[in-house]
């Protein structure tokens, strides 16, 4: 049996990247620093700003909310934890109970936005009534929503729980495919636009998805371990996932390195999310060019361009971000 490479006791977790064996609390020690010193490091979140934490009900932003409550506390930035009830059936209300029970849990509060709520379809009959495949309604969906929702709050950044594996995978792929400024975008803050994009950061960006998983188990956080019935892999993502778990073998920090590297190169390269962007006509947010995607999606299966409705339904559920005297 492993020991702990601190106190001795049984370890829980092998780190081979970094040479470790960490027993339970050694290891959500380890976690919630290697989150803090992200955040620190990359400046993602400065003392008095506020950001509202994406969590979806998955394990992934389960990990991500602890460690980024702590670093709050420790760093003075308020935290709004934040649930999209997508309308994706019965998947959606077990995501729900899961958010739930971890933020009770915490004891913290999440405001739910309820899409079907906000416009009177969810994504479900979005993708069904338009025909576009459920994964891009969702996307579109998710980034509309939680855009707006930052920017009718007043939050200064959206932070989601895209961890290290996640972001290779999409980084290596836009490399593939010789989309050089989008893996770029894939930093761990991407800037926001004054009034119609708000800045985007991923405090797991230097944790991996084994990490995630062994510290939500560890801490005995609820999520849940469904996976979304419309899941998609396509072959590409399914080649480089294993290109990577192959690298990975062999070649432990490897990844980390070129992850490290690709956010130095962001940095310095600045691209600006803003510059490519124009504002929707029909309301205001982000749009590469005429109506945003969101607007188009809803007006072709509602008759109607929803956007200026999910901005009003959002500022009704505005939560307080003062803190308590
Ligand atoms: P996914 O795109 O499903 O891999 O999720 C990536 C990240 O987006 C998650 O870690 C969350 O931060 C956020 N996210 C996904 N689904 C939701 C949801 N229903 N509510 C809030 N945040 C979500
Ligand atoms: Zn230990
Ligand atoms: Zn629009």
């Amino acid at each position: 049996m492993a020991r702990c490479s601190k106190c001795g006791r049984r370890a829980v977790v092998k780190l081979r990247y970094a040479r470790m064996n960490l027993c339970a609390e050694h290891f959500t020690q380890y976690f919630e620093k290697r989150v803090k010193d992200a955040i620190v490091k990359y400046g993602l979140v400065s003392s008095g700003e506020s950001v509202l934490a994406a969590v979806s009900g998955g394990k992934d932003s389960a990990a991500l909310l602890p460690p980024l409550i702590k670093a709050a506390d420790e760093l003075g930035f308020k935290v709004v934890p934040t649930h999209l009830d997508l309308g994706l059936g019965e998947y959606s209300r077990e995501c729900l109970e899961a958010v739930r029970r971890l933020t009770r849990a915490l004891g913290v509060d999440a405001v739910v936005v309820d899409v079907k709520a906000a416009i009177g379809a969810g994504v479900a009959d979005l993708a069904e009534a338009s025909g576009k495949p459920p994964c891009s309604v969702c996307g579109v969906v998710k980034r509309y929503f939680l855009n707006a929702a930052a920017l009718e709050w007043g939050v200064d950044a959206v932070a989601t729980g895209h961890h290290l594996d996640d972001l290779a995978l999409y980084a290596l792929k836009n490399i593939l495919l010789g989309e050089l400024m989008g893996a770029a975008k894939l930093a761990p803050r991407v800037e926001g636009g004054e009034g119609f994009l708000a800045r985007r950061v991923r405090p797991l960006y230097e944790v991996g998805e084994r990490e995630c998983l062994v510290y939500a188990i560890v801490k005995e956080l609820p999520f849940t371990r469904t996976a979304c019935p419309n899941t998609y892999i396509g072959s590409l993502d399914a080649t480089i996932k294993q290109f990577l778990l192959n690298i990975d073998e062999r070649h432990p920090g490897l990844k980390l390195r070129f992850m490290r590297s690709l956010a130095r190169l962001a940095r310095s390269l600045r691209p600006s999310p803003a510059a490519g962007y124009g504002r929707c006509p029909e309301c205001g947010m982000p749009s590469r060019g005429g109506v945003c995607g969101f607007c188009r999606l809803t007006k072709s299966v509602l008759g109607e361009a929803a956007g200026r409705r999910v901005r009003n339904y959002l500022r009704s559920l505005r939560p307080t971000l003062t803190n308590p005297a």
